[in-house]
């Protein structure tokens, strides 16, 4: 392997330290001037890559307009860890699969062509979505759905210069090549993650389950964003962790919201379209039906009920 950026390190040391990483060259990157919230011209927010999780979780304008994303890093990690981790290092991390980081099992991601030891093995938090015969591991981040579901854009500066990719493009599904998890070029560096003005007002929110209370990956979870005038929704952005190799946008989810008002009924309605053409292995199948439950509470608690 070649070499690698580093920042907080709160990721890439704990896998070398376990010999999944073995990066010929480190680049320190810290001192980069990449540490600013700044609001755009069209009404968006720009996060440096280099600001910590803890100082984008507490930002008045992270908290003010987008809930949703300092909840989600609230919910993430330890604070100790929250106080060292940087955005653009949150979304770099890899993933928890239990089996990547036990270099005795075979892993397709850590070495291609090795095979898969979830497909067979205890795959009980591994994804339902966009998993393929190569890879069903999930992505860990918790920042990432929620920057999924407000349709953020990357912004990369590389040797061929600055570049901007939307979120959706910028994490890749395994496919037949899992061992490759960001659509990066070869020494392009993660400058900002770019969120786009939404329609105002914009509520928000991040739920997160799992199976202990505190430092802990999702089993499920849903960042919802609704705006709602006149008590019919507007516009609706819905993603879902924990169940895909990626952060899972809903957009079946999303198109049942638009033009209706708010309802209980609505709410498990749109929920029952989470879940669409979800692939459960032998020890996930409960994560279709904790997703829906996961969804539909979430829209209620941001949406309400009259
Ligand atoms: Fe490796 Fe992916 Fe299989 Fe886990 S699910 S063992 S990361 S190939």
């Amino acid at each position: 392997m070649r070499g690698r950026y580093i920042a907080g390190g709160t990721t890439l040391v704990d896998l070398m330290r376990e010999t999944v990483e073995r990066p010929e060259t480190l680049v320190d990157i810290s001192a980069l001037p990449l540490r600013e919230v700044t609001v755009t011209e069209r009404g968006g927010l720009r996060i440096g890559a280099l600001v910590r999780m803890a100082e984008a979780a507490a930002h008045p304008k992270v908290r003010t307009l987008y809930p949703v994303v300092s909840q989600a890093l609230e919910l993430s990690a330890s604070a100790q860890l929250r106080n060292m981790a940087t955005i653009g290092g949150n979304i770099m991390q890899r993933t928890r699969c239990a089996y990547f980081r036990d270099v005795t099992a075979a892993c397709n991601k850590r070495e291609p062509g090795s095979g898969c030891a979830a497909l067979e093995g205890f795959n009980r938090t591994h994804a339902i979505v966009g998993t393929s015969r190569q890879c069903v591991a999930t992505h860990p981040s918790d920042v990432a759905v929620a920057f999924a579901a407000l349709e953020a854009r990357v912004h990369l500066l590389g040797p061929d210069g600055e570049r901007g990719v939307a979120f959706a493009d910028f994490l890749l599904k395994p496919g037949s090549t899992p061992n490759r998890d960001q659509s990066l070029r070869q020494g392009e560096l993660i400058t900002s993650v770019e969120i786009p003005a939404h329609p105002r007002p914009l509520k928000s929110g991040y739920l997160k389950v799992r199976d202990r209370q505190s430092y802990e990956f999702p089993l499920t979870s849903a960042a919802v964003a609704l705006h709602v005038r006149g008590g019919v929704i507007h516009e609706a952005k819905v993603a879902a962790g924990g169940v895909g190799t990626v952060p899972w946008k809903l957009p079946a989810v999303e198109r049942h919201l638009i033009g209706e008002r708010s309802s209980q009924a609505l709410w498990t309605q749109a929920a029952e379209r989470a879940a669409h053409g979800a692939r459960p292995l032998a020890h996930n199948r409960f994560k279709i039906e904790l997703l829906k439950r996961t969804v539909e509470r979430q829209l209620r608690i941001v949406g309400g009920t009259p």
